[in-house]
């Protein structure tokens, strides 16, 4: 069986991983948002909100026909804040994909535990540096991770493309 979405396994991966790698007792909240702008606007970045983007190998299953496909570039976005208090929030908004058998309805990403994982690590990596200052240590978690295309891309089946922020408009 294909990996479909699952919100609970980024939710308790991201907890898990917390509590390992951060070297406090912030509590932080875990939340999806499938709209969300990709872009933050200047207030928002006044309180403190940042971006973080990353593409995972995903699979996608169409809800129409059934058909399966693998994809090297599904956009995963990140916004996360720490508050002065302490307290931080991560909001997660994954891209979808439509199957260009039956031009279906676009679908979510389905992720196998060690892709999140991957990610999640990434994103805390990102949120240490920023939100508390840690000198990054672990050069292979950078940006400079170059995803593994698995075919052509298809442009019109890409969320990400129709939004004007996939990879492949910045290569
Ligand atoms: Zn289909
Ligand atoms: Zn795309």
């Amino acid at each position: 069986m294909a990996p479909v979405w699952n919100s609970s396994l980024w939710m308790d991966m991201f907890d898990e991983l917390l509590d390992t790698e951060l070297d406090n007792d912030d509590p932080w909240t875990f939340n999806f948002n499938y709209g969300m702008d990709p872009n933050l606007t200047e207030p928002e970045k006044r309180r403190g909100w940042k971006t973080y983007r990353r593409d995972v190998q995903a699979e996608f299953t169409c809800s129409n026909c059934s058909k399966w496909w693998p994809s090297g570039r599904s956009l995963i976005l990140f916004r996360y804040r720490r508050r002065t208090n302490g307290s931080g929030t991560v909001i997660l908004r994954p891209l979808k994909q439509a199957c260009r058998k039956c031009q279906g309805p676009y679908e979510l990403p389905g992720f196998c535990k060690e892709k999140v994982k991957k990610c999640l690590l990434a994103l805390i990596s990102h949120i240490k540096k920023n939100c508390y200052g840690y000198k990054s240590s672990n050069s292979n978690m950078d940006d400079s991770v170059k995803p593994v295309w698995t075919k052509p891309h298809e442009v019109s089946f890409c969320e990400a493309c129709r939004l004007g922020i996939c990879r492949q408009d910045r290569e």
